[in-house]
């Protein structure tokens, strides 16, 4: 399977070489060459564990790795996870809850980057090469990128969070991983201006092959591919234990990276009536399917940090297949929104949006409100990124539908949102307390490219 980019501008590429580029060298993103068509086999994945079903999935897109590479790095992937199951599935009020918060650093992000840290690994060892990675973090994907990676051969990590705007936690589980090829960045920034700062550099080639700049954020479509899997894992045994001829998923969006997997997983032929897209007050995505107009707006701080974002990067892999793959079309698109901060999608045959994506908004209140209700109800703790999708279902469930909740964090790592929700303080794990207790390591540095590229300089042989 080869890859392309968006903006049409490269040599197609097979697997190996797009992991190792992340962003496409035309400013695009890479996309494979074709999308299978997996219904004659949903039955028989019906049936398989976890791990199984992920070798099976993946194996349709990383067809440059041997069967026998791509089982071990799939085995050892998911080996960390404390659920057997990796993501179970639990039955919760009118919600089937998919579980997504079991890895090492107890976000979704683990199910995607603990499998690319190894695959990254593989790849290297194939070439004797080594790799820096630039990440840009509004939370949940720098520790977890940084547990993917840690101590690993060949391979450097530079992750930029935006000061002050991811949680106290989530700092910790980033700044206390001591290892010599982890290197903290704190930027006194939003997080759209690290993601423009990794733009930046990313589009200076000199600079990127210099230094051999790789990728951990969801523009890289290994993570968009591991992703793919939970949909059809829990798609399928819902579907089952339900008797349902189709599911419906609703997903907490901040960079369109998860639910841009679940619609990948829809084309290849899952059984999905439509995705529910939620958003926090930071709703350029809402606003988009709900009138067809993709508008920046101002960045809020709310309750759920990993979704503060208003330029989704996954998006122009969506838009690329709404003006039927014509990248001259897209990289118009894209061109005006850089300038404008504005453009409009064409609407579909129907006069919709699109009739396979619903989409809605949990502000902070609702956000308290659905943790609160959630809790005397069913004994069960949302945490707020969760809960905003949560919230957002609640207007689209119906009888013959059943109705998948994407749980991307365990609410631990949330516990003070939590704690303000309910009135008590009952959401912890021991993994994160024990954070507390352990000495930090991060470099404060200014929201400009020219600065972390110094940065970069000074810490590469
Ligand atoms: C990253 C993240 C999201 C948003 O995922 P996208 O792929 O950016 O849409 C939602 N919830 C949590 C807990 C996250 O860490």
């Amino acid at each position: 399977m080869n890859y392309f980019s968006t903006r049409g501008g490269v040599e197609p590429m097979p697997f190996g070489e797009a992991v190792m580029s992340g962003l496409a060298r035309d400013g695009g993103l890479l996309l494979p060459e074709t999308i299978p068509d997996v219904r004659e086999r949903l039955d028989r994945w019906a049936d398989l564990s976890y791990r199984e079903l992920a070798f099976e999935v993946m194996r349709l897109f990383a067809d440059d790795l041997t069967a026998d590479e791509l089982r071990a790095l799939v085995t050892q992937s998911y080996a960390g996870f404390d659920d057997p199951e990796v993501t179970p599935v639990k039955a919760v009020g009118p919600l089937h809850i998919l579980e997504l918060f079991h890895g090492p650093t107890l976000a979704f992000k683990d199910l995607a980057l603990q499998f690319l840290g190894r695959l990254f690994e593989t790849l290297l060892a194939r070439s004797g090469s080594e790799l820096n990675l630039l990440a840009a973090t509004s939370g949940d994907t720098g520790s977890a990128a940084i547990q993917g990676v840690r101590g690993r051969r060949g391979i450097r990590i530079f992750v930029m969070h935006p000061r002050g705007c991811v949680s106290p936690i989530q700092e910790r589980q980033m700044t206390t991983v001591l290892d010599d090829n982890v290197f903290n960045l704190s930027v006194a920034g939003t997080f759209d201006d690290c993601q423009g700062i990794l733009k930046t550099l990313f589009s200076d080639l000199s600079f990127k092959d210099r230094y051999a700049l790789g990728s951990v954020n969801s523009i890289n479509w290994a993570r968009v591919m591991a992703q793919v899997v939970y949909y059809f894992y829990a798609g399928l045994r819902v579907r089952r234990a339900t008797g349902a001829a189709q599911v419906q998923f609703a997903v907490p969006t901040g960079n369109f990276g998860d639910i841009f997997a679940g619609w990948i997983a829809r084309r290849m032929g899952l059984p999905v009536r439509r995705l529910i897209l939620a958003t926090n007050e930071n709703d350029i995505l809402a606003r988009f399917f709900n009138s067809g107009v993709y508008a920046r707006g101002a960045v809020h701080a709310t309750l759920s940090p990993s979704m503060d974002i208003q330029v989704a990067s996954n998006f122009e892999r969506y838009l690329f297949y709404r003006v039927g793959g014509d990248s001259a079309r897209l990289r118009e698109l894209m061109e005006g929104f850089a300038r404008a901060g504005r453009l409009t999608a064409p609407l579909q045959p129907d006069g919709t949006v699109d009739a396979g994506i619903a989409a809605g908004v949990g502000d902070t209140a609702a956000t308290r409100a659905v943790i609160r209700d959630y809790y005397e109800r069913y004994g069960y703790l949302l945490d707020p990124h969760t809960a905003v999708g949560v919230h957002v279902a609640s207007a689209f469930l119906r009888d013959d539908t059943p109705t998948i909740a994407l749980a991307t964090a365990h609410p631990a790592k949330f516990s003070k949102a939590v704690h303000e929700a309910i009135g008590r303080d009952l959401a912890h794990h021991p993994a994160l307390d024990a954070l507390l207790e352990l000495p930090t390591r991060c470099t404060p540095l200014p929201a400009e490219a020219g600065a972390v590229r110094d940065f970069v300089r000074a810490h590469c042989p």
